[in-house]
């Protein structure tokens, strides 16, 4: 039988792939550790028995990008919606990015930047941080204004080292990035857990983008959503690109709905960076390399530094968290998501007894 080839630059791509593993505790992926109020999940089965099922949803999502550009205090024709933040950054790429064109990250970051840049055809640069796992923000500017990326990526908090950005870096990058013509993505998808917010940079003549997602603290992985808030011409452009009616109708309603629930979900927030600070204190008695994080994850390196074998003994002990033990510059390490207490206490004592 024939097979048709796949496109030649895309032939040594490797799929995304986070590997799953039937365990008690699952820690490995960021989600929330419990489900949204139970009010939240009333009021989406209320929208859903009024449904009409046999007419497209709206288009424009106007209802939903209102509400969260009220959240960000931006108008909603600078929100712009997609089935997951992954969709938001796909779509960014497909209109910014694209062969012919240059597209920067910083590594360690979030693989799914460069994934997807590479799938639109683009050319992807990958610079360095500094041993701290921040970004130097004066090699930034050079590599910008010499490689001149038409996209350029900066994750804050960033995955997996829960490093957060100064606000100086994002400024001075953001600078460069428009002395090239190129755009900003700042990735935040940990956005809440952090105390700077990029939507304060937000405006109609700044070449920047602040993704966010419903997955991490809105506890809503499962619904795929996400959104971008910047410039409403980009929008705009954005709006020409993506697949019409791209956002189903009972998508809509979740969102809005899960906007409701702000106070509650601020509270889980706060709940999450306690003990955020517990697991990053009680990892640090164990002897383990942490990094400080400004997310609801925690990246750090067991003691005597072999992270696949202590992955293996947690896995071994019914938990399982991120291995990225063979990373490049994350050496030995593993990230691990802050759970719930009692999740966070069974990590706590699988990663005691493995280090015995
Ligand atoms: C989890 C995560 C996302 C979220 O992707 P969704 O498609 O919205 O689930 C985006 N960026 C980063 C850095 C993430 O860690």
């Amino acid at each position: 039988m024939s097979r048709p080839r796949v496109r030649a630059d895309l032939d040594s791509l490797e799929g995304y792939h986070s590997p799953q593993v039937e365990v008690e505790v699952r820690l490995n992926t960021n989600e929330a550790p419990d489900a949204p109020p139970a009010g939240f999940a009333e009021a989406v089965a209320r929208a859903a028995l009024a449904v009409e099922w046999h007419r497209y949803p709206d288009r424009a999502a106007t209802e939903l990008r209102e509400a969260i550009g009220g959240l960000h205090g931006v108008s909603a024709d600078q929100v712009f919606c997609a089935n997951g933040s992954n969709e938001v950054l796909q779509t960014v790429l497909l209109t910014f990015g694209g062969a012919g064109r240059t597209v920067l990250t910083f590594q360690p970051t979030y693989a799914l930047h460069g994934h997807i840049a590479r799938i639109t055809g683009a050319h992807t640069v990958v610079a360095g941080r500094d041993t701290n796992f921040l970004v130097d923000p004066d090699q930034a500017c050079t590599v910008i204004s010499t490689e001149r990326p038409a996209v350029t990526f900066l994750c804050s908090p960033n995955n997996p080292t829960g490093i957060v950005e100064p606000e100086a870096t994002i400024r001075q990058v953001l600078q460069a990035v428009t002395e090239v013509d190129g755009l900003l993505v700042l990735d935040e998808a940990y956005g809440q857990f952090s105390p700077f917010a990029g939507e304060t940079l937000v405006s109609d003549d700044v070449p920047l983008v602040v993704t966010r997602t419903y997955s991490k603290t809105w506890a809503m992985a499962g619904a795929r959503l996400g959104y971008l808030i910047g410039p409403a011409w980009l929008v705009s452009e954005l709006e020409k690109v993506v697949l019409p009616y791209h956002l189903d109708v009972l998508k809509q309603a979740a969102g809005l709905a899960a906007l409701e629930f702000l106070d509650q979900m601020e509270a889980r927030v706060s709940g999450i960076v306690e003990e955020r600070g517990r697991l990053t204190a009680a990892l640090r008695s164990l002897g383990a390399e942490v990094w400080p994080s400004g997310a609801n994850f925690i990246l750090f390196r067991p003691p005597g530094g072999d992270g696949n074998a202590v992955w293996q003994g947690l896995v071994d002990r019914s938990v399982l968290v991120r291995n990225i033990a063979g990373w490049p510059h994350l050496n030995g390490c593993l990230r691990v998501t802050v759970g719930s207490p009692g999740d966070n206490d069974r990590f706590l004592a699988a990663l005691t007894e493995v280090l015995k």
